[in-house]
């Protein structure tokens, strides 16, 4: 441990090299945050009653969440020791790493991807290798097997990808899993799961129980609006669960967030729904955009990837002087949620002069 440069306290210096977290911009009065995908819709008045009566909170919670669990075991046709719940999948893929990787073991994954994997990664001590993305902004699974060595102990493969919303498919994924050694973990992250609409797309859900290295993640936070609530969860096989399960920092999961998801689930059908409506926003949003001339890949999470290169910082401030606050991955591309039906038009505004000339 050295002091750095920009402070004489004595810290883990790729700890202090880290950007500091910012969270994205809050939107402007009658503007619209479209940089973290989260759902526009408010919370279905059963959830919020669900939240409200949990009222024992001088109380630990369940440690293990254990009545989500077994909500969750049921759903997909595994034992409750199958399924492990956490602050949100990012904290789950946190875990992960630190139960995996010794310092200087690696970490595979596509880049760009979700941009929480890097610091997670650097966090656990762990090195990021990171294969690029296909020139269609997928995932090159041939170049990612390619790239694992003996001290890769982590690979993620995130469908539909966060930021570009491109999807692996069932066959892409399964030639995949035939080359990786059984022995590495493989975290299948699916944090859109539910918005996707091609029916190719790999769908952990069936894959369970058929590989014994591979664990599937989804959230709470996107399809069923919990994102302030912190509640995800992994499935797959039960020592790398516990595993991970070691590794958390106890009774992250409160009572509220527990008895949230469980509401979230009764009223699944309501709330596909919407995830219905939000996909068929995406949908005539991309088109929109690809009528305008931007080279926007087919989406399958509540965001849309907009590829503007060198243009990026520049875009995202012609979107934000607009009210459009978005998330810019300068110089790769802009990140755009889909969100209030009433941002759309705004947007559509903001970028037809700003669309690459053919
Ligand atoms: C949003 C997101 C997550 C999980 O978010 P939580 O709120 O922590 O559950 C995980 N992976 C990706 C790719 C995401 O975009």
């Amino acid at each position: 441990m050295t002091a750095t440069p920009d402070s004489p306290l004595r810290l883990r210096p790729e700890i202090a090299a880290l950007p500091p977290y910012r969270q994205g911009r809050p939107a402007p009065a009658e503007g619209f945050k479209l940089s973290s995908n989260e759902n526009p819709f408010e919370p279905l008045p059963s959830v919020v009653d669900a939240v409200r009566n949990v009222a024992e909170f001088n109380r630990y919670p369940d440690a293990t969440a254990l009545s989500v669990r077994e909500r969750l075991a049921a759903r997909f046709g595994v034992t409750a020791d199958e399924v492990l719940v956490g602050t949100g999948s990012v904290a789950l893929i946190a875990q992960f790493f630190l139960a995996a990787c010794a310092p200087g073991d690696e970490v595979l994954y596509s880049w760009r991807s979700f941009e929480a994997y890097p610091g997670l990664a650097t966090v656990a001590g762990a090195v990021s290798v990171q294969v690029p993305n296909r020139p269609d902004h997928g995932h090159d699974l041939d170049a990612m097997a390619a790239a694992i060595t003996d001290r890769t102990r982590v690979v993620i493969v995130c469908s539909p990808n966060n930021p570009t919303g491109v999807v692996v498919t069932k066959a892409e994924f399964e030639a995949f899993m035939a080359k990786v050694p059984a022995d590495l973990i493989v975290l299948l992250d699916e944090a859109y799961a539910e918005f996707v609409t091609d029916p190719d797309a790999v769908d952990g859900r069936e894959l369970i129980g058929r590989y014994p290295n591979l664990i599937v993640l989804r959230t709470f936070s996107k399809a069923y609006g919990l994102a302030g609530l912190r509640i995800g969860y992994a499935i797959g096989p039960v020592a790398a669960l516990d595993a991970a399960r070691a590794t958390a920092i106890p009774l992250g999961v409160t009572g509220p967030a527990a008895s949230a998801a469980l509401a979230s689930l009764d009223a699944e059908a309501e709330l596909l729904e919407r995830v219905a409506v939000l996909a068929a926003r995406r949908d005539a949003f991309r088109d929109a955009l690809v009528a305008q001339g931007w080279p926007v890949p087919a989406s399958h999470g509540n965001f849309v990837w907009l590829p503007t290169g060198e243009r990026t910082a520049e875009v995202a401030e012609r979107l934000f002087e607009a009210g459009l606050v978005t998330r810019a991955f300068h110089p790769d591309g802009i990140r755009i949620s889909v969100a209030e039906e009433a941002a759309i038009e705004p947007l559509l505004a903001a970028l037809a002069p700003l669309a690459p000339t053919a």
